[in-house]
Parts: C-alpha cells; sequence; structure tokens
C-alpha cells in the first residue's frame, strides 16, 4: 500500500504505459532505476521528466517503499540527466508535484527538469 493519500499504484497509468514501451516518449536517459523523457507539454525551454522504474504513486511513496539502491539510484540520474542536458552551468529547477493541492496528474512518481533560461519566482503570487 502507498503511504499517502493517493490511491493504491494503477499500472495503467501513461508512465506506466512509457516504461513498458506501449507509447512512445522522447527519451534522454535510460538506467536500471530510472527513465527519463521530455514532457509532452513542455512549460520551459528544456522540460524533462524523471521516473523510476519501480511502482510508487509519489514521492512519499517512493521515499518510504523504495530501496535503498533505488531511492540512490534515481537522484543520482536525476543529476545525470540535468547534467547530460547541459543544464549545471546555468542552473535549473527539480520539482515534484504529490497529491490534489499540488495538483498530481500521473500517479506514477515522477521529478520535472526546468530549465534553459531564467525561472522566476519559484510559484505563482496569490
Ligand atoms: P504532474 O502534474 O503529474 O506533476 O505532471 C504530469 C506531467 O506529465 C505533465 O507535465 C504532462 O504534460 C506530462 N504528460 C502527461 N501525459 C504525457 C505523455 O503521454 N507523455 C509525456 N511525455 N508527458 C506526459
Amino acid at each position: 500500500m502507498p503511504v499517502s493519500g493517493l490511491p493504491p499504484y494503477d499500472d495503467g497509468n501513461i508512465f506506466a504505459r512509457i516504461l513498458r514501451g506501449e507509447i512512445p516518449a522522447r527519451k534522454v536517459y535510460d538506467d536500471a532505476h530510472a527513465l527519463a523523457f521530455h514532457d509532452i507539454a513542455p512549460q520551459a525551454p528544456v522540460h524533462v521528466l524523471v521516473i523510476p522504474k519501480g511502482a510508487y504513486v509519489s514521492v512519499a511513496d517512493f521515499s518510504a517503499q523504495a530501496s535503498p539502491e533505488e531511492v540512490a539510484g534515481f537522484w543520482r540520474a536525476v543529476a545525470q540527466v540535468a547534467r547530460q542536458l547541459g543544464l549545471e552551468n546555468q542552473g535549473f529547477r527539480v520539482l515534484t508535484n504529490m497529491g490534489a493541492d499540488a495538483g498530481q496528474e500521473v500517479p506514477h512518481f515522477h521529478v520535472h527538469i526546468f530549465g534553459g533560461k531564467p525561472l522566476g519566482p519559484m510559484l505563482a503570487r496569490g
């Protein structure tokens, strides 16, 4: 059971289908622990999603249930993807949405990497 307020993992979600190769994605990175691909509706010049290979609904679920190897492998992959995309010098933003208040759309844990321009304030005011 996931530890968050989200429903149990549904392996019909869109990122599970990308992991299984059932639908295409513009992949930029793939290793034992993580897959990274361009977001279908980019909100910055660079907008890439990084997802773990395992079935976790959210950052809370992943952090509580994944093995130390999965956790370390995933976060190393996030940094590696940013480096590979050439974002290290100018900087980038890593963001994850969890649950209703954050507007999480896809119930497979993922982080967004944004970059390629000055990104402005972290959240819209108000
Ligand atoms: P969330 O709101 O869950 O943090 O973000 C989900 C993200 O997944 C959104 O930015 C959305 O554009 C992206 N997305 C949704 N469906 C697809 C898809 O089929 N392919 C790709 N590459 N991205 C998707």
